[in-house]
């Protein structure tokens, strides 16, 4: 089909064009950054493509991106020498947001703009900020190994619709050309130009360049020379050493190899040697990604081979429940050509793994333990937005297991909200004299935790409970029994011995209310025969006549309720 063809934007398309025009225009230079980003992926995307088909070069094999501009046309172009994209590609990629859990999303943004940025900076707005400044697109593009003749130009003004059209184009690759709004002729200048790229892309490893421009004194004014510069530093940022990067360079790196629009939480660069080289520049996000749950979803590591991009979303070097992490690993030893089946039995892998897993641990724990306020507020909002995530490395990590222990935060009845902020360690600081145990109570929200009626007795007690509301928190603590050799113990399981808490006189009291009871109880026994398994008294309670609990060896009735919500 080589015929013009107009096409209708998929529905979130167009909200989020209408929503970003608006609301991201006071940062409107991000564009230059997206548009430069994606130039940059498609380089590392042909590269890949290429180590098992080298003709994909052709005999172009020095991968750039060149910025340029025109002063009468008023546009903006960015070319590309990377993988291109066929017509279905431009129509699937430009036309649609492939993200799972886009209508969700949108379902979500309020109408208030400020609040809507910062929703449209976690989603990540790419290609289509290209809109905050222009009011036409045009994109021309060949993919790697097509003919020439196999061109596309995509067309839109950024409303309901775009058209695309097969064209003639010499050269592989991407050019995206920008006509810019009424009133932006101030980016029409190679000064303005290069001072957005300086700021926002000078991390990227492959050379930005622009004509050079000179001044005439003929023409008493600035002309483009033939001669192309390079603008950026143009090398890989992660092989820089640390003293020569500064934090805004981290940040818009972060930004590049997470597609967020919001600066990162923390971030860890290091250069390991040893059984296994490899340099890792990791990052914990600011805030969980929209899509956390999504099992499926894009993963955050790139995985480079002597700085040249071998693949994103290597999943095999973190761990599930680090899936949060974005970063770039680069490393010494592994084969080029390596796939992904290679690095599923993979020595260098494992032992990247391992030591990125590490490193990520202790990240995390430089924020927890620290005395400044700044990092425990820090850490205290990670463990808010991945706190779940984190807990399935209990179970997931044996090896780490302690470590992760320690960094897990739990609301208890020592405070009077929900907030997630009890350690283990703290709560063994406020155990009672005698207290050998951790108590615990599960239940399906806060209020239903912290309104149990098995908290009686240990409130009378003033023995803390950590009050556990998550959904994976009963799958974790079967992998968590005990910590610092003290048992952790739910407090709604049968028998329930307080031990040294209980003093002589008390037992003896209880051992006389039981007997002076022991006729009734044998009733209640026979006439719950078929209801219950046993009948006893109990001193838990305070104020509620009565209530149930599971058998010792028996799973929770949360857990029961959990596993039949499921349907099993
Ligand atoms: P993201 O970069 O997060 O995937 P974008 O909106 O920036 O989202 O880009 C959407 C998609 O369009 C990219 O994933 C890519 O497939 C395609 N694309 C954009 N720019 C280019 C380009 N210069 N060359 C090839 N493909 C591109
Ligand atoms: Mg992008």
């Amino acid at each position: 089909d080589t015929q013009k063809q107009t096409l209708g934007f998929q529905a979130e398309v167009k909200q989020l064009l209408q929503l970003m025009i608006h609301s991201l225009y006071s940062n409107k230079e991000i564009f230059l950054r997206e548009l430069i980003s994606n130039a940059s992926d498609a380089s590392d995307k042909l590269r890949f493509e290429a180590i098992n088909n080298d003709a994909l070069y052709g005999n172009d094999h020095e991968l750039k991106i060149k910025v340029s501009f025109d002063k009468a046309a008023r546009t903006i172009t960015i070319s590309d020498n990377g993988i291109g994209m066929s017509r279905d590609e431009a129509i699937s990629h430009l036309g649609t947001i492939a993200k799972s859990g886009t209508k969700e999303f949108f379902g979500k943004l309020s109408g208030d703009q400020q609040q809507d940025a910062a929703l449209i900076g976690q989603f990540g707005v790419g290609f289509y900020s290209g809109f905050i400044v222009a009011d036409k697109i045009t994109v021309e593009s060949r993919r790697a190994g097509a003919p020439a003749a196999e061109g596309v130009r995509w067309e839109s003004g950024g409303e309901g619709d775009y058209s695309v059209e097969q064209i003639e184009k010499v050269n592989r690759g991407t050019d995206i050309i920008l006509h810019l709004r009424e009133g932006e002729d101030e980016l029409l200048s190679s000064w303005k130009i290069k001072s957005i790229i300086r700021k926002y892309s000078d991390h990227i490893s492959l050379p930005i360049v622009m004509q050079k421009e000179e001044w005439d004194a003929e023409k008493s004014e600035n002309v483009l020379k033939d001669e192309l510069e390079t603008v950026n530093q143009a090398s890989a940022l992660w092989a820089r050493s640390k003293s020569e990067i500064t934090p805004e360079q981290y940040e818009e790196f972060y930004k590049h190899v997470s597609h967020d629009f919001a600066a990162p939480l923390t971030y860890t660069h290091n250069r390991v040697e040893g059984k296994s080289e490899y340099t890792q520049l990791l990052y914990i996000p600011a805030k969980a990604p929209f899509d956390l749950w999504d099992r499926n979803k894009r993963g955050g590591i790139k995985l480079y081979v002597k700085r040249v991009f071998i693949m994103d979303d290597a999943e095999q070097l973190m761990p599930t429940y680090l899936r949060f992490v974005k970063g770039v690993i680069d490393s010494a030893d592994l084969p080029l050509n390596v796939s992904r089946e290679i690095l599923q039995e993979s020595r260098d892998v494992k032992l990247i793994r391992d030591g990125s897993t590490k490193r990520v641990i202790g990240m995390l724990e430089e924020l927890a333990n620290a005395d400044e306020q700044e990092k425990k507020d820090k850490y205290q909002s990670f463990w808010t937005e991945f706190g779940q995530v984190l807990k399935e490395g209990v179970g997931e990590d044996a090896a780490n297991k302690d470590r992760l222990a320690k960094l897990l935060r739990f609301a208890s009845t020592a405070n009077d909200n929900d907030q997630q902020t009890t350690s283990l360690e703290q709560y063994l600081s406020r155990a009672k004299e005698g207290q050998d145990k951790i108590y615990y109570v599960t239940a399906d929200n806060y209020i239903a935790a912290k309104n149990s009626p098995h908290l009686e007795i240990f409130r009378k007690k003033g023995v803390e409970v950590l009050l556990l509301t998550d959904r994976v928190d009963e799958w974790m603590l079967s992998f968590l029994t005990e910590f610092e050799g003290k048992e952790l113990v739910s407090v709604a399981k049968g028998g329930l011995d307080l031990g040294a808490l209980e003093d002589e006189a008390e037992k003896k009291e209880h051992e006389e209310t039981e007997s002076s009871y022991k006729d009734l109880v044998e009733k209640m026994k026979e006439a719950l025969a078929d209801k219950a398994k046993d009948v006893r008294v109990t001193f838990r309670l305070t104020d509620s006549p009565a209530c149930l609990v599971a058998d010792e060896n028996e799973l929770s009735g949360n857990l029961l309720r959990m596993l039949k919500a499921a349907g099993q």
